[in-house]
């Protein structure tokens, strides 16, 4: 097998803005390269081996989605998603795998997926991003407050132990505090009173 000439930057450049739109197939086609060459190329320009089932620019993505830039950010924020650049301050390139996953995150949306919610378990809100144990920042932290005034411990782990402590008060109040707990969630407002009334 001859060994095939350098690639130009031009060359390299069409392989970044067209692969995304017309495969690897057309590329080969184009420039009369192998496939081999063409992929092996591509592999180490983007890094990785995920170019085989093509990749999307943001605006692409958009198109082919139906969801709005803000949205696919949100669920790629969401899901810790690295997008490559096609250069320093070029367009972003997503990859079909990761196009596939932000579309099913999006068909739920959740505000934070780890605890599934579709907002903070406090004030409701989507517009702050998820703090910790459900809640937003602002929420945390009046979460924490109350709890320390009374003497309780924040951390998930620690709160169950004194809701496993005072099973015998709080009866069928302390299977939904435990529940919640366990799933590292915050106690709601309402919960965290009556828990809080109980057990001091
Ligand atoms: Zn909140």
């Amino acid at each position: 097998m001859s060994k095939s000439p350098p690639w130009t930057r031009q060359e390299a450049f069409i392989l970044l803005q067209g692969v995304s739109t017309y495969g690897l197939s057309w590329f080969c086609r184009k420039t009369g390269r192998s496939l081999a060459a063409v992929r092996a190329k591509a592999n180490r320009m983007f890094g990785s081996a995920s170019l085989t089932r093509g990749a999307y620019t943001l605006r692409e993505a958009e198109r082919w989605t139906g969801y709005d830039e803000t949205q696919l950010r949100r669920a790629q924020v969401a899901l810790r998603q690295k997008w490559k650049r096609t250069s320093p301050h070029g367009s972003f390139l997503i990859y079909e795998e990761q196009l596939e996953e932000l579309v099913q995150w999006l068909k739920t949306d959740y505000w934070n997926i780890q605890h599934r919610l579709y907002g903070c378990l406090w004030c409701d809100t989507t517009s702050r991003p998820h703090y910790a144990t459900g809640l937003c920042q602002r929420c945390y932290n009046r979460y924490v407050q109350r709890l320390r005034r009374t003497g309780l411990p924040a951390a998930c782990a620690a709160l169950l132990e004194v809701a496993r402590c005072n099973r015998e008060v709080l009866g069928d109040l302390g299977a939904e505090i435990e529940r919640e707990l366990q799933r590292g969630r915050a106690l709601r407002e309402r919960l965290l009173a009556q828990f809080i009334r109980e057990v001091l």
